[in-house]
């Protein structure tokens, strides 16, 4: 998480800070390939398989020449429709398939809304706790994140209020995550439309990360920002892809739902930074999004029963606080009251210590919120084994439970 500037980097690059949810990711998997009985709380990846018609797709595709030749930048056209035909089943967006982009994952989705839309000079408003990337990716795109912090007790969701009084002369877009990582918070439809009306009346873009539309429990449900508030569909940009609904993490495929000419710029970004999404990786996506839910579904049952163990076992804790988290599978506990505790020998004053005592002496990946703009919170995974769950939150219990 540190940023270094050695002599002859680009400031502009040197000033990116290491993607923290990956940097745990790593180090956990390094040290459980060393041996180490490590349990990772960090990076979001599902412990499930991708269904298996999904990887028979990329095998067929691994063996077709075509497959091993250029295509299109934006996408597959087949991959395109079938994602124009998923958007309107499941958020009720009718859109076309020139309004899509295929992309390497989310994340370039994330990159290249913000580099569309954002110059020199603009404010992007970016409600905390966020996701890491974001911060940097706006940072690179010359623009300044301008954060807007709701806590546990604003259920992490930010009210136009607070976002009217962060809005300046030069603020031109917003980012929106729900449901949200890091904090599994899921707006209501009600909650969504005075924020999309509020971005239309300032002419703002909205940048809205729907990757997490399929993880919603209980009574919460997703809504998708252009369908529930058409006054803002000109002007946002949807980011989607198949990593966390399909369990498809490593495949890399995401892609960005927007109007035409947001789409051609953002094509043109890509034709020079990475060209078409591997074919294979497009055909894989292609089964995922053109078949059915039921895989999510199963899916979802076992987060959703891991989801409550996790926030029962974190409550256990004497000074923690976990609020519910209603989608995604991320649970962000408030650690606050057990700061400034000597742990086995090592004083620890923030969660970055904390996380960083907790993967050392009890042997758990965590994220701290420090790298989520939010600190004195820790961000837990929950899409991990029902027994590790256990097991890691029992260690973390009593890592806890003997500081002093
Ligand atoms: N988005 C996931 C996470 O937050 C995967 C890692 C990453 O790309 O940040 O853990």
């Amino acid at each position: 998480m540190t940023t270094q500037n050695p002599e002859g980097i680009s400031p502009r690059i040197a000033a990116v800070a290491e993607s923290a949810t990956l940097a745990i990711d790593a180090k956990a998997k390094a040290l459980k390939a060393a041996g180490e009985p490590i349990i990772g709380f960090g990076a979001g990846e599902p412990d499930f398989a991708p269904p298996a018609y999904v990887m028979e797709a990329a095998a067929a595709a691994a063996m077709e020449p075509a497959s091993w030749k250029y295509t299109a930048t934006n996408g597959l056209p087949e991959l395109r429709k079938a994602i124009a035909a998923k958007t309107l089943r499941d958020s009720g967006w009718e859109v076309s398939d020139g309004q899509v982009l295929v992309t390497n994952g989310g994340k370039q989705a994330c990159l290249e809304a913000f580099e569309t839309v954002l110059g020199d000079g603009d404010e992007c408003i970016v409600p905390a706790p966020y996701w890491t990337s974001y911060t940097e990716m706006i940072k690179l795109a010359g623009a300044t994140p301008v954060i807007v912090l709701a806590d546990d007790t604003a259920g992490f969701r930010v009210t136009v209020e607070q976002l009217e009084s962060a809005r300046t002369t030069k603020t031109k877009a917003i980012i929106l995550n729900s449901p949200s990582n890091p904090t599994g918070a899921v707006y209501t439809k009600d909650q969504l439309v005075a924020i999309g009306e509020w971005a239309a009346r300032n002419s703002l873009w909205v940048i809205t990360d729907e990757i997490y539309e399929h993880l919603t429990y209980g009574d919460a449900k997703f809504h998708s920002l252009p369908v529930v508030c058409p006054a803002i569909a000109d002007k946002t940009i949807v980011v989607n892809g198949v990593a966390k609904t399909y369990a498809m993490t490593g495949a890399r495929v995401g892609w960005i739902i927007a109007n035409p000419a947001v789409i051609k710029a953002a094509t043109n970004l890509q034709s020079h930074a990475t060209s078409n999404v591997n074919n294979i990786a497009q055909k894989a996506a292609l089964a995922a999004v053109a078949g059915s839910l039921d895989v999510v579904d199963e899916m979802k049952v076992a987060y959703d029963r891991r989801r409550k163990t996790i926030v029962r076992m974190l409550n256990e804790i004497p000074g923690v606080t976990c609020i519910e988290p209603e989608g995604a599978f991320y649970a962000f506990a408030n650690f606050t009251g057990v700061l400034n505790r000597d742990y086995a020998g090592t004083m620890v004053t923030s969660t970055l210590e904390l996380a960083a005592a907790a993967l050392d002496q009890a042997k758990i990946a965590i994220v701290p919120g420090e790298a989520f703009g939010a600190p004195g919170y820790i961000r837990f995974s929950y899409a991990l084994a029902d027994a590790d769950l256990e097991e890691g939150i029992t260690r973390l219990h009593k890592l806890i439970a003997n500081g002093n």
